[in-house]
């Protein structure tokens, strides 16, 4: 599967996913932002965990992995 691919795919899965378990728009994007400006950032991929941000970051129960949690 091509990247491109990946990355509509894994936006049709999220927007999917049960709106009880992922965080208010404002708050994704929050954490979004705090990502983008992360050193650990590969290509969407968060060099600490190997999630991609995009989905670590929807859900309510996750927390950015980094030992002094940025989100
Ligand atoms: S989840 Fe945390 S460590 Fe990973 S890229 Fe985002 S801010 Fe950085």
């Amino acid at each position: 599967m091509e990247e491109d691919e990946y990355f509509v795919d894994l936006k049709r899965y999220i927007a999917n996913l049960s709106e009880e378990l992922k965080v208010d728009e404002p708050e994704y994007e929050r954490r979004l932002n705090i990502c983008r400006q992360c050193d650990a950032l590969r290509n969407g991929m968060c060099g600490k965990c190997g999630c991609f941000v995009e989905m670590r970051a929807v859900m309510k129960k996750n927390h950015c992995p980094d030992f002094h949690k940025k989100w």
